[in-house]
This record gives C-alpha cells, sequence and structure tokens, in this order.
C-alpha cells in the first residue's frame, strides 16, 4: 500500500455517509446573483450581509491602494508588512468600535487560532460555548489551557461550570460567538458578562456575523446588548458584512500591544494586502452613513422567517440574517438544496462536521441586495413542508 491510499478510503467513506463535500463549479463575480456551471442562480449563501463585496467604491479604493504601495506586503506586520492604509484602518476600526486599540490579522480565522492561545496557557480554563466556530475551536486547541464546554447558549451551564473550575485556575477566560454562523442565533451577552465580571474571567466575543448589521451603530451584538466597550475583548471580520477581507481585533492598547508580540497567527503571518485594508475603510464608512442596510436587512429576515414557518418550515432560534431550513439527515438536506439549484437558487447543505450529526439544514442567509421578488421566488420554490406538518 503506498503511504496515501488511506485519504481514498477516507474519502469513500465521505461518500458513502452523504458528507463529501465537493468544491462547486468556481463562483465569479460577488452579487445577488451569481453563475454556476453557466447558468445564473440567485445567491443566498454568501455572508456579504450588506452588499458591500461587489460595490465599485470599495473596489475604486482597493485598485488605489494597489497602484500606490503594491499588489503584495511582502512580509508580516512586524517586519515591513504594515502600511500607513493599514494603520489607518486600526485607527479607524477602534474609533468605530469605541475601543482603545485595533489589531489586524489575515483573517478572522488567524486572528482566533493566535489569540485564544496568546491569552490562556497551561494553568489557565477557558469556558467556550459548544458551537462556536472552528477556530475559536482550534485556538482552546492550541492553548494549553483546560476548556471547559458549556451546553450550546446555556449560561446556567456557564455558570456551573465556572463555580466548578474557575477558582482553580491561574486565569479564566469565556470564549463565545455573538451570533452563530450556521444557526443564526445569538449568545445570552448579558449574562455571560455578567458572569465573567463575577468570576474575574476573561471574555472573548467573536461578532464575526454580528459587526456592521447589529446594534445601534453596527458595531455588533455586544453594542446591542449594551455591554461596555472595555467589558469584553472583541474580534470582528472584514470579511463579512463589510464585503472584503481580513480578521480583527479590539481592546485596551495593552492588549493590541500584548498580542501584537504572542498572537503567532499575527507574528509569523504576512500581512493582509493594502488593497483589501483600504477597501475595509470605506466600508466602514459605508456602515456608518447607510445604516438602513443594516435596518432593511434585519427586516427582511425577521419577515422571511415569519413566511417560512408560516410555510412548515422550522427555522430552529433564528434571530438574525442567518437563517436554518432545519431538515435532519445529511441526505435530505443534500436534496432539497439540488431542489432549489435546480428551481434557480444556490442555497447550501450544511452536513457534519459543520453541524452534529443528525441536524444538517440549509443555511440561507440573507443580504441588503436581495429584492422582495427574490424572495418571494425562493419561497415559492421551496413551497410547503408537508412533511413535517404531518409529524
Ligand atoms: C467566518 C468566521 C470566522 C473566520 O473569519 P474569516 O475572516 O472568514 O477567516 C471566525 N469566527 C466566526 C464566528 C465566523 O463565522
Amino acid at each position: 500500500m503506498a503511504p496515501l491510499d488511506w485519504i481514498d478510503a477516507e474519502l469513500a467513506g465521505l461518500r458513502q455517509r452523504d458528507l463529501l463535500r465537493e468544491l462547486p463549479a468556481p463562483f465569479d463575480l460577488q452579487t445577488t446573483t451569481i453563475e454556476v456551471a453557466g447558468r445564473p442562480l440567485i445567491n443566498f449563501a454568501s455572508n456579504d450581509y450588506l452588499g458591500l463585496a461587489a460595490d465599485p467604491r470599495l473596489a475604486a479604493a482597493a485598485a488605489e491602494a494597489c497602484h500606490a504601495t503594491g499588489v503584495g506586503r511582502g512580509a508580516s506586520p512586524l517586519v515591513c508588512g504594515r502600511s500607513t492604509i493599514h494603520a489607518e484602518l486600526e485607527r479607524r476600526l477602534a474609533e468605530f468600535e469605541h475601543a482603545e486599540a485595533a489589531l489586524l490579522f489575515p483573517s478572522g480565522f488567524a486572528a482566533n487560532a493566535g489569540i485564544v492561545p496568546a491569552l490562556a496557557d497551561r494553568g489557565d480554563a477557558i469556558f467556550a460555548d459548544a458551537k462556536n466556530h472552528a477556530s475559536l475551536i482550534d485556538g482552546c486547541r492550541l492553548s494549553r489551557a483546560e476548556t471547559h464546554i458549556y451546553r450550546h447558549n446555556d449560561a446556567a451551564h456557564l455558570a456551573e461550570l465556572l463555580a466548578t473550575h474557575a477558582p482553580q485556575a491561574r486565569r479564566s477566560l469565556i470564549a463565545t460567538d455573538t451570533l452563530f454562523s450556521m444557526d443564526g442565533d445569538v449568545a445570552p451577552l448579558v449574562e455571560i458578562a455578567a458572569l465573567a465580571r463575577r468570576y474575574d474571567a476573561m471574555l472573548l466575543l467573536d461578532e464575526a456575523h454580528a459587526t456592521g448589521v447589529f446594534g445601534p451603530h453596527g458595531r455588533g451584538l455586544a453594542e446591542a446588548a449594551s455591554i461596555e466597550p472595555d467589558g469584553a475583548i472583541r474580534i470582528g471580520t472584514m470579511s463579512k458584512a463589510l464585503g472584503v477581507a481580513g480578521g480583527f481585533v479590539v481592546g485596551p492598547q495593552a492588549l493590541v500591544d500584548y498580542l501584537a508580540n504572542r498572537a503567532r497567527s499575527y507574528v509569523f503571518s504576512t500581512a493582509q494586502p493594502a488593497s483589501t485594508a483600504a477597501a475595509a475603510i470605506v466600508a466602514l464608512d459605508v456602515v456608518v452613513a447607510e445604516p438602513q442596510r443594516r435596518t432593511q436587512l434585519l427586516a427582511t429576515a425577521a419577515d422571511l422567517r415569519e413566511r417560512l414557518q408560516a410555510a412548515g418550515w422550522r427555522t430552529g432560534d433564528s434571530a438574525s440574517q442567518i437563517i436554518p431550513i432545519e431538515v435532519g439527515p445529511a441526505a435530505e438536506a443534500v436534496a432539497l438544496s439540488r431542489r432549489l439549484r435546480d428551481a434557480g437558487f444556490w442555497v447550501p447543505a450544511i452536513r457534519p462536521p459543520s453541524v452534529p450529526p443528525g441536524e444538517s439544514l440549509l443555511r440561507l442567509s440573507l443580504t441588503a441586495n436581495h429584492t422582495p421578488a427574490m424572495i418571494g421566488a425562493l419561497l415559492a420554490a421551496l413551497g410547503a413542508n408537508h412533511q413535517d406538518a404531518k409529524a
């Protein structure tokens, strides 16, 4: 047997369990209508919540930065990768988030994978939601701290675990997504922040799906829950509502100085291109100047959830622009996704390991560019869910 033969068996096993992911045909322009294998489909899969990924204002800023500073950065930020544009974006992010300072990371994944191990080490305790994003999970694995997983969104369980384990730990860290990426539901932030204070625990909030969408000023769910800006370390990404790419953290200056020394994904990874940083600055301007994008998006999402439920579809605890259609078996989710694709809609099936076995779903994500006509057509294509109505 050749050394890599086991991979064929692994792939065959995934295929047999309906879990094999095949790369879809490449998607080019990121707008509401995408072309898949020569056919236009209405895209309900993108995290470009505010409809900025193909905005010409962002593209113009990116092109200008490219011409002024080059395409690549050449090195990590501390070596020679951080440009004036990066510094300006950090200043703007801190200002937008009402924080003392901000630090850019190559991606949101890199931010989590680097920041958690920088904050927690041997002798420390991490308390993490069971449905945290893979990058937070990997951050916990990379740290040498004891990780205690609390039941999803269950503040009482978190309180129990804190009472048992926090007193023995050198330091404690609570880490949670604020808006969960597959179910579109929201963490009980007020309770969690109160527990963090009671146990003197650091609180790390991953606002990846909430930045630009929630909160009176679009800062995210911590803002919506009136958590003081210095009450939590907030991580975000510019790859979702901001329509660009790159992760960030905001918090006190000392935290940012420390992470610039200790977060390995910051120190040992090349800085993001100045073009994406320039585009992100324009995206922040849009978030501030055009609040109707987020208010309209959330109103449309509430309306769609209601209409889906009226048609017999289960949308779980979604309270956001991310709306799961709960199906169950992976094969059925794949079949429903295929049926929608044949009808002209791109709505991917989400299967294990992104969700637990038996909890496969279709993940609908709305953007500010979806029109009422597009949403009406999707509902018509889905029809009523008779199967569940009988059950
Ligand atoms: C998407 C996502 C990330 C990763 O962000 P990228 O910039 O895409 O790497 C991190 N956390 C959560 C909760 C996410 O949904």
